[in-house]
């Protein structure tokens, strides 16, 4: 056994990990359909005005105004409708005073007219909108009973995104309206930011794949689970490698090809166990930045920078221990990145979730470029009275009931402290109880 001698104080940890990280400059281009959540990773000016030509903006008839400039209730003033223009036509004609077109929303206007009247705005002879057998061979009346201004119901040129002006700047991030904004300028695709990858390592003698069997003595992996699912929230692209056992040997071949990824996560081996092997491996192959947090659940987290090591000849055909995962391992043609950053988690499922929720996810983001976190809270008394760890940032999972929070947690070891609780409150290392009724803030999950 190695007992932690000192631990960190998480604010002072999480801006350490946070100078460490630097975010990922790798772009590629994705499909506008795809596109959604992805940072950009150069300002897109636009080719073209949208909409690129004068078009009604009802349906109705374009007009002159100036002809119309006593129309009213009253005293209707009849035009000559003279054509139709459908969304996707062009007029050619001009339109002259004593004249309408009936136009559809959308479509371009023609030339002469400066207004649309909306068609609830007329009334033709007949009934309806005029549609004489032979086209419009047979000219209809229409009748407008309000006056027009010029330059009414026409949505200009430009008057969306002019040509040459930004659509999209880098380091936005694209949602609907703004991928809608890049389609309506032609863009089939658009340059962002590489995902980070996250290489996920559940380590340990005990972890066993869901859906294979359950040998005496073994459990099935959750972190793997939790891990992966955490980091494609938060824009990371996760892979799952086979699990390695607790020995030196099996952690060096995985972290060895783990450092093909921006992030690696492993999970378990990170406390003081004589089988807890992780700070072993990362003086191996990095630096560690800190090992041992206070927090509570979660202390025996470790974070490094990888920069160096040599990727053993074996490692491409290295046998995969005990269990089969369906990712492969990287072999050891991967390419290799210059720096990857390590996170060591502890193995027991709660302070290893707690933890990707407040060190994993800030670090990830800053790495793809995405904002910090803005996840949804309420403010709700507390149920009950707590007792916090006196020196130890907590994570304190809560179930909302009756519009209060109320203690969930079990135990570290257990999925369901979270599973079934509906968020967190974090609570600062100084602060040592939170008395009944007082409002506290839930992250909810
Ligand atoms: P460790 O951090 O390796 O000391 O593990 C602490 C506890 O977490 C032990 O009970 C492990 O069996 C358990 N554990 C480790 N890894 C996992 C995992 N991937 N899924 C579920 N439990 C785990
Ligand atoms: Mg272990």
């Amino acid at each position: 056994m190695r007992p932690f001698t000192h631990t960190m104080p998480f604010p002072e940890a999480l801006s350490l990990a946070l100078q460490a990280t630097i975010p990922i400059s790798r772009t590629e281009h994705v499909a506008l359909g795809a596109a959604d959540g992805r940072v950009v990773s150069h300002d897109v000016v636009s080719p073209l005005d949208v909409p690129p030509f004068d078009r009604s903006a009802m349906d109705g008839y374009a007009v002159q105004s100036a002809d119309l400039r006593s129309a009213s209730a009253a005293a209707p003033v009849a035009l000559t409708c003279v054509a139709r223009i459908f969304t996707g036509e062009v007029s050619i004609g001009e339109l002259r005073s004593g004249e309408c077109i009936q136009i559809a929303t959308g479509a371009p206007m023609p030339n002469g007219a400066d207004a649309v009247v909306m068609v609830e705005e007329t009334s033709t002879a007949g009934a309806g909108v005029p549609e004489p057998a032979g086209g419009l061979a047979e000219a209809a009346r229409v009748f407008f009973s309000v006056a027009a201004k010029a330059g009414q119901n026409i949505g200009r040129r430009a008057a969306d995104i002019a040509v040459g002006t930004s659509v999209v700047t880098r380091g936005q991030v694209l949602t609907p309206s703004r991928i809608g904004a890049l389609a309506a300028t032609g863009h089939r695709t658009v340059e962002v930011f590489a995902k980070p990858t996250v290489a996920i390592v559940s380590t340990g003698n005990e972890v066993v794949q869901p859906g294979l069997p359950l040998p005496p003595g073994h459990i099935y992996d959750i972190n793997r689970f939790t891990l992966e699912s955490v980091a494609r929230r938060h824009g990371g692209a996760p892979l799952a490698l086979a699990s390695p056992g607790d020995s030196l040997d099996e952690l060096m071949r995985v972290l060895d090809a783990a450092m093909a990824h921006d992030l690696i996560v492993f999970s378990g081996g990170s406390s003081v166990g004589d089988r807890d092997l992780v700070r072993d491996v990362i003086a191996e192959r990095g630096e560690m930045l800190f090992h041992g947090i206070a927090v509570k659940p979660g202390k025996p987290t470790a974070f490094a920078v990888m920069t160096s090591g040599v990727v053993s000849p074996s490692n491409g055909q290295r046998e995969l221990p005990r269990d089969t995962v369906e990712t492969p391992v990287a072999s050891s043609e991967a390419k290799r990145l210059p720096r990857s950053l390590f996170i060591g988690m502890p193995g027991n499922p709660t302070s290893c979730l707690s933890n990707a929720y407040i060190l994993m996810v800030p670090v990830l983001r800053k790495l793809a470029g995405l904002p910090p976190w803005e996840p949804h809270t309420v403010t709700v008394p507390l149920a009950r009275r707590i007792i916090s760890a006196s020196d130890r940032h907590q994570f304190y999972t809560v179930r909302l009931v009756n519009g209060q929070a109320e203690p969930a947690f079990k135990g570290s070891g257990d999925i369901t402290s979270m599973a079934n609780a509906d968020g967190y409150m974090e609570i600062p290392a100084t602060t040592e109880s939170i008395g009944a009724g007082t409002l506290v803030t839930v992250t909810l999950f």
